[in-house]
């Protein structure tokens, strides 16, 4: 690990202002700190965020939930508000990590997570996200845990969270500030899919400090499902998973929605997929045009083609778990 200045600002203004090259913020440290110890971050400076006022869960104004960027993943997920309104986020972070690490971990930091790409975590082999330029280790390697949609000659890394699965499905937006001011960023448009530039996970620009993620007041929290694939029963990223949300009017469907983690740079959605099914019956063929539809143009690689018809079944499964009501 190098040398690094720190600092622990308390107020957001100053936080910003002290945010200069080979600058990094740090929250709970459960990924950073991981990666500064394998030498994939080499930070001259550190801000730690924990003194910034950014703990609160709140109702907004418009009836939705703003959740600061500090609130650790266990508050969240134990929050009575979020259990009652928003299950498909409760499951979907304690489907992640351990009691440990969710007692950490940050929901700014969780959105900043980087890849699980065992290449990424070795400096001695090419990788374009750590090393632009550098070659792919993961394209002709090791690739079980990787991609199988939207990814590029460059890099077939995946997402790894959980909690931002749920976040997909639920159209969640995430508050910003930085030296240019604050702004809002739909969740849809906040992660990138790796395309030329694989260095860049998100939209965020690196000078800019995450305060906080907003749900909508439309939960759908009675028909709600997350569904997490994983080679453990605990303590293991997602192979695949599925966050599904349900409206139905009788047997059809209202509103539809679901998002896939396990499989891309992103989580996953198609919303025009979403939109073809309303009015539809919300049966197992309807599930399956879905799934398709999802999946449509996935590819796979030596080790993990069989994420695709993993990802079909789990999908379905989801979707009729949601169908049948919220499991409490
Ligand atoms: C062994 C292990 C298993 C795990 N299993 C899972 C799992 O199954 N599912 C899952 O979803 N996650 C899992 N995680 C990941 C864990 O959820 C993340 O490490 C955690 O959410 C990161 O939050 P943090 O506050 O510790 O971030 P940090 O490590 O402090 O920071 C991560 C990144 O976010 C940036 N950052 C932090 N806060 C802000 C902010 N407010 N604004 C701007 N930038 C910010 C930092 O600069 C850094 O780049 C696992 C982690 C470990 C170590
Ligand atoms: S998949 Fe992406 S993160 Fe993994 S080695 Fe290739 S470029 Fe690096």
């Amino acid at each position: 690990m190098n040398r690094f200045g720190y600092a622990k600002p308390n107020a957001v203004p100053d936080a910003i202002r002290q945010h200069g090259p080979q600058t990094h913020f740090i929250a709970g440290g459960t990924n950073l700190l991981d990666l500064m110890k394998e030498n994939v971050e080499r930070p001259e400076q550190l801000i730690d965020v924990n003194g910034l006022p950014l703990r609160e869960i709140e109702t907004t104004p418009e009836g939705g939930l703003r959740i600061g960027a500090l609130v650790k993943n266990a508050e969240v997920a134990y929050h009575p508000e979020v259990q009652r309104r928003y299950p498909l986020l409760a499951k979907a972070i304690l489907a992640g990590a351990s009691p440990q690490l969710r007692n950490m971990a940050s929901t700014g930091g969780n959105l900043l997570q980087r890849t699980r790409c065992y290449y990424f975590y070795d400096v001695g082999t090419p990788c374009n996200k750590r090393e632009p330029g550098s070659g792919c280790g993961a394209r002709e390697g090791q690739n079980r845990i990787h991609a199988i949609l939207g990814h590029s000659e460059q890099c077939i890394a995946t997402h790894p969270s959980d909690m931002c699965v749920a976040l997909a499905a639920l159209q969640a937006k995430v508050e910003v500030s930085g030296p240019q001011g604050d702004r809002v960023i739909d969740f849809a448009d906040f992660h990138r899919l790796p395309g030329d530039t694989p260095e860049r996970d998100t939209n965020l620009e690196a000078d800019e400090l995450i305060t906080a993620v907003t749900l909508p007041a439309e939960s759908l929290a009675a028909h709600s499902a997350y569904l997490k694939i994983r080679d453990r029963a605990s303590y293991a990223f997602a192979l695949v998973s599925v966050a599904a949300a349900l409206e139905l009017d009788g047997e059809r469907f209202k509103q539809v929605r679901v998002a896939l983690g396990g499989v891309a740079h992103k989580p996953w959605r198609l919303p025009e997929a979403e939109q073809a099914l309303v009015g539809q019956v919300a049966d197992k063929a309807a599930f399956g045009q879905l799934a398709d539809r999802l999946l449509q143009g996935a590819q796979g690689f030596a080790h993990n083609s069989f994420k695709i018809e993993l990802a079909r079944r789990a999908i379905v499964r989801a979707l009729t778990e949601a169908a049948g009501g919220t499991l409490q």
